[in-house]
């Protein structure tokens, strides 16, 4: 009994601490591997909590799909040994009956589950009652109203503790990610829940261990209250997502590695110093406003020559010189041809619809 409160008491502690480092195999293999990853993650004495997956949502069938609910005496064998507090994916009712029934002290949702709604409640009405602390990652698609109701789902049952983990989102093609970080999203999803903690997995954001680093950087950059990271004791033979997975002891030279960054400090002059460049970039702002005012105004003109003459809005050629002339000089003031295209874009849009107004009147 005693004992089993003392880890309540350190999974507690863990939901409080920053930044929270949870870390672990993908999956749990065999009772060795979880054991052998447990102790060597703990002996780095950098590790809050312990991960593994025990069901596998795999996105294809034939590949290996989790051991099942005999991993978790596994675990639990785990935390008797190293103290570390346990969290597992949980995708149906059966499958949080058996973790709590296991004594898992976090449980959290995966991205292939928030996308689905029937899942994210039928995990949610078996979680009522329990006071088990959740972790929801984001859907596997762009959409911040399906990781919000998931998060609202948690918590109408009665869950006090509920944390977010940005695991990123799936696209069609290759980019550099295997899910694309969509930073925006997550900062968006943080700003609506200010009150809930903010985990990265820059283990699924990247799917390769040579750019976790950066991607760990620069979420913490960023004030995220922590990282998930998976890791192995021989990544390159683990049966599930093997190129991502480092070692305990590579994990924890990583951590070395990354700038921890606080979100606060008390000196007064850097406050000073920071307010003065605030108000740099409020006044910048508000001539940026000023002038895209005043560029809508011309284009109102514009509209109304067109109007007369019964020409289109919309004037590809004119459009294209546009896009060209500003990526061009956007290259020499340091302006990436990426911002600047969304930037154009906005621009435009708003143009035709100012335009469109002279038009209709
Ligand atoms: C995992 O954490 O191993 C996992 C399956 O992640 P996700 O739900 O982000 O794909
Ligand atoms: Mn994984």
């Amino acid at each position: 009994m005693q004992a089993t409160e003392t880890v309540k008491s350190a999974a507690q502690e863990a939901w409080k601490k920053r930044p929270l480092i949870i870390s672990g195999p993908c999956s749990a293999e065999t009772e060795e591997q979880v054991i052998e990853t447990a102790q060597r993650l703990a002996a780095t004495g950098k590790i809050d909590m312990l991960r593994a997956g025990i069901w596998k949502p795999r996105t294809r069938p034939g590949t290996f799909e989790g051991v099942g609910t005999k991993g978790l005496a596994w675990l639990q064998q785990a935390k008797k040994l190293t103290g570390l507090p346990l969290t597992v994916e949980v995708a149906t009712a059966k499958q949080v009956e058996d973790a709590l029934h296991f004594d898992i002290d976090v449980l959290w949702i995966g991205a292939r589950t928030t996308v689905n709604p029937f899942s994210v409640q039928e995990v949610a009405d078996a979680l009522r009652g329990s006071n088990v602390p959740v972790l929801i990652k984001n859907p596997i698609n762009p959409d911040l109203e399906l990781w919000m109701g998931a998060v609202e789902r948690i918590a109408k049952v009665g869950v006090k503790e509920i944390g977010l983990i940005h695991r990123g989102f799936s696209s069609y093609g290759n980019t550099e990610y295997r899910n694309a970080p969509m930073w925006h999203l997550a900062i968006e999803m943080k700003r609506r829940n200010p009150e809930l903690l903010m985990i990265n997995d820059p283990s699924h954001i990247c799917g390769r261990r040579d750019i976790l680093l950066e991607v760990a950087q620069k979420a913490i950059d960023l004030d995220y209250d922590g990282l998930i990271i998976e890791s192995h004791i021989d990544p390159d033979k683990a049966w599930s997502d093997a190129k991502q997975q480092v070692t305990p002891e590579k994990l924890a030279e990583m951590l070395d590695q990354i700038v921890w960054r606080r979100e606060d400090v008390a000196s007064e002059e850097f406050h000073q110093a920071l307010e003065r460049l605030r108000q740099q970039i409020n006044h910048l702002d508000d001539e940026l406003m000023q002038i895209l005012g005043q560029r809508m105004k011309v284009a109102e003109k514009i509209a109304v020559y067109k109007k007369e003459n019964n020409i289109t809005i919309l004037q590809t050629n004119r459009w294209n010189e546009i896009l060209d002339r500003a990526t061009q000089r956007a290259e020499k003031l340091g302006l990436s041809k990426e911002f600047i295209t969304k930037y154009f874009d906005a621009v435009h849009m708003e143009s035709i619809s100012h335009q469109t107004k002279i038009f209709n009147s």
